[in-house]
């Protein structure tokens, strides 16, 4: 087995609608609220941890191709199968011996470029028996409009050349070129679904724009 290449590819975040993702609760004292962002401890300012991207588009991408792990199918997918582009791009859940080699992705964390204001969003729960609203919850959130420097880096194994993948336009890739375009896949579902806490009440439409690959425009990003 030989590393053939290692791509980096770079894009902006930007939040569409306030951003949630979680922090440390030690934040308590400092912020006042009952769910704070995750913050550079340093810098104060919030970032996305690469791990939340990546575990979202692992999710997705899972959902979208049918593919879990577990006996109730509940779990990332671990197959290990040559043929799974979950397995072979992110490893396989829970099964450290395959022949599928490393995970060929790692997602860095995107450093905020532009805006970074915190708000805070208090949602009411309401009390289904009774109707009334119960103790409010605030949740921060990075105001609309802020931008990130997002970065993922792809490494291509010589045993990839075997490997293929049709994307959701149903064109079919081969090796590199078919990693590369679950990635894109992957990243087109969380553009789709959102990103972070309360997805569903309106938090976490992010876009992603300015993708490049080594530098140059990434064909792969058509949106
Ligand atoms: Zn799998």
């Amino acid at each position: 087995m030989q590393r053939t290449a290692i791509h980096t590819i770079t894009f902006t975040a930007r939040c569409e609608s306030g951003l949630h993702i979680g922090g440390s609760q030690d934040e308590l004292a400092i912020g006042g609220s009952d769910n704070p962002v995750i913050k550079n401890p340093e810098t104060r300012e919030p970032y996305i941890p690469g791990s939340s991207l990546k575990g979202k588009m692992r999710g997705e991408l899972e959902k979208q191709l049918g593919r879990f792990g577990g006996e109730k199918k509940d779990r990332p997918c671990g197959c290990g199968s040559r043929k799974c582009p979950i397995c072979r791009l992110f490893g396989a859940h829970m099964k450290p011996q395959n022949n599928l080699g490393p995970s060929r992705i790692i997602v860095r964390d995107g450093r905020l470029r532009k805006g970074g204001s915190i708000e805070n969003k208090t949602e009411n729960i309401i009390n289904r028996q009774t109707g009334a609203a119960q103790h409010p919850r605030s949740n921060e959130r990075v105001v609309e409009g802020a931008e990130f420097e997002m970065q993922i880096v792809l490494q291509v194994f010589d045993l990839d050349e075997q490997f293929s993948y049709t994307d959701h336009n149903d064109n079919s890739h081969q090796g590199d070129e078919a990693l590369q375009a679950v990635v894109a896949d992957g990243l087109e579902l969380v553009q789709t679904t959102g990103l972070g806490g309360g997805t569903s009440r309106g938090s976490g439409a992010v876009s992603f724009d300015d993708f490049k690959l080594d530098g140059e425009l990434w064909t792969h990003w058509s949106a």
